[in-house]
C-alpha cells in the first residue's frame, strides 16, 4: 500500500517538518502504522541538486529501479530532471503520472519486442543495446528509435558489479555500431554502468576516456549521430561505512568530461544517490526473548522486507532505537519471518526494549522496499511520502 500525506512545502500555514526526527517518526507511525518507509521528498530534491552541482552540464536521468515511487519521480521531474526507465512497469508508472515521454530513456540492454513497442507507444525514443541480436530488434523501427550502445568495463571495486551481466567488450563496440548503421538504426552514442556504490570514480574516468575514443572512431566512420555519452550510475552514499562526498567523488569525472568535444551531450543515470538518503525504514518490536545472555528483538520488518537490501544489495544500514536509556546491552534485531537467516543486526548495543518500541534504519531509500517480498505473509512496509512537490496531490496510490 502506498500512502502519502498532503504536501507541506510551499504551504505557508505549515512550517517545514523533518520527518526523520523522532517525534515526527512517532507521529507518522501513529497515523500510518508499522512497518513504514518514510520518504522525504525534500531530501530527494537535495540529493538531486547536490549531484547536479557536482556534475554541471550533465542531464540527470533518475533510474527508477531503486525506489519506483510516484512522489520521487514527480520531485525529480519538477526540478527539470529526467528519467531512466528499464521495464514496462516503470514505463507504465511514469505514463500514469502524465509525465512527458521526452524526459525518458529506456536503458535495459535486453528487451522483449513488446517491451520495445510499449515504450515506443509511450513516446520513448532512446534505447540501449549491447549485442547484435538486440540491435537487430530495432531494424523495423527505422527512425522511430535510436540507440546507445552499452559498453562493459569490469569493476571489481564496486559493491555491485553491473558490467558482467551487461555490456559489450570495448573492442566489439565499433563492430556493433557498424551493424546498427548497416540496418539503418541510428547510434546516438555509448553508455556504461561501472557498478553501483562505486568506491571511487577511477572506473568512470577510464570508461569516459574509452567511450570518447569510441565516439571519435565511430564518427570517423559516420556510423550514426554519435552525440551522446551516458555515464550511468554508481554514485555512492554513506551507510555504516562512510564514502567520499559527491563533489570530490565527481572531481575526476568533471575533469574527464571537460576533455570531451563540446557537441557531446552527457547524461547520467543516478539511482541510489538520489533515493538512498531520502528514506528511512521504521519497524516495531513485536516481541522479545533472552537467548544465551542476549536480548533478541523480533521486528515487523526484516530481510524479507525493507532490509532485503542487506542480502541483494550488500548494504548495512545504520539502525537505532528511538527509545533512549541506560544501560546499553548487547542485542540482536531479527525480522518477523520464521527463517533463521532473517536477522538484521547482531551485537548491537541497545537499551532494553519492549513490544511496540520503534527501530529506525537510515539511508533505506534505495534497493530496500523495492526488492521486499511478502514471505510468510508479512506485508511490505507502507510507504509514506512527505514534503511532496506543491501540486502533487498524491493520495492513496
Ligand atoms: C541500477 C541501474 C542504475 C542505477 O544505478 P545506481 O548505482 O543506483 O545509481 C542506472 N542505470 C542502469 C542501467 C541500472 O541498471
Amino acid at each position: 500500500m502506498l500512502l502519502q500525506t498532503p504536501p507541506t512545502e510551499g504551504d505557508p500555514a505549515l512550517k517545514p517538518i523533518d520527518p526523520f526526527q523522532p517525534d515526527e517518526i512517532r507521529r507518522l507511525v501513529r497515523e500510518f502504522g508499522s512497518p513504514l518507509l518514510i520518504i522525504d521528498c525534500g531530501r530527494v530534491r537535495t540529493q538531486y541538486r547536490k549531484l547536479r552541482g557536482a556534475l554541471p552540464g550533465v542531464d540527470l536521468h533518475y533510474a527508477l529501479k531503486p525506489l519506483p515511487h510516484p512522489a520521487v519521480v514527480r520531485a525529480i521531474v519538477e526540478l527539470g530532471g529526467w528519467l531512466d526507465l528499464a521495464t514496462t512497469g516503470e514505463v507504465q508508472l511514469v505514463q500514469s503520472l502524465g509525465i512527458a515521454s521526452q524526459r525518458c530513456i529506456h536503458t535495459h540492454p535486453i528487451k522483449r519486442e513488446r517491451d520495445i513497442r510499449n515504450a515506443l507507444e509511450f513516446g520513448v525514443r532512446l534505447f540501449v543495446a549491447d549485442n547484435p541480436d538486440e540491435v537487430r530488434k530495432f531494424r523495423r523501427y527505422g527512425q522511430r528509435a535510436a540507440l546507445l550502445l552499452r559498453v562493459s568495463f569490469r569493476s571489481t571495486g564496486a559493491v555491485c558489479d553491473l558490467s558482467r551481466k551487461f555490456g559489450c567488450d570495448p573492442e566489439d563496440a565499433i563492430e556493433l555500431a557498424r551493424l546498427a548503421a548497416s540496418l539503418g538504426v541510428d547510434v546516438r552514442g555509448f553508455s556504461f554502468h561501472v557498478g553501483s556504490q562505486a568506491a571511487d570514480s577511477l572506473k568512470h574516468v577510464e570508461a569516459i576516456e574509452a567511450c570518447a575514443a569510441l565516439l571519435a572512431n565511430a564518427r570517423r566512420e559516420r556510423l550514426g549521430t554519435l552525440d551522446t555519452l551516458d555515464i550511468g550510475g554508481g554514485f555512492p552514499i554513506d551507510y555504516l561505512q562512510h564514502t567520499l562526498d559527491i563533489r570530490p567523488f565527481c572531481a575526476p569525472i568533471r575533469a574527464a568530461l571537460a576533455r570531451l568535444p563540446k557537441r557531446v551531450r552527457v547524461i547520467a543515470e543516478p539511482g541510489r544517490y538520489i533515493a538512498g538518503p531520502a528514506a528511512i525504514g521504521v519497524a516495531s518490536v513485536m516481541g522479545r526473548a533472552r537467548r544465551e545472555g542476549h536480548w533478541w528483538y523480533y521486528l515487523d520488518d526484516g530481510l524479507y522486507g525493507s532490509y532485503s537490501g542487506q542480502l541483494y544489495d550488500h548494504a548495512r544500514y545504520p539502525v537505532e532505537s528511538l527509545r533512549q536509556g541506560e544501560p546499553l546491552l548487547p542485542s540482536v534485531l531479527a525480522g518477523p519471518t520464521c527463517d533463521s537467516i532473517d536477522v538484521i543486526a547482531e551485537n548491537l548495543m541497545l537499551p532494553q526494549l519492549k513490544a511496540g518500541d520503534l527501530i529506525v534504519g537510515r539511508a533505506m531509500g534505495a534497493y530496500t522496499w523495492a526488492s521486499a517480498s511478502e514471505f510468510n505473509f508479512f506485508p511490505r512496509a507502507t510507504v509514506v511520502a512527505v514534503n511532496r512537490t506543491p501540486g502533487d496531490t498524491g493520495g492513496v496510490e
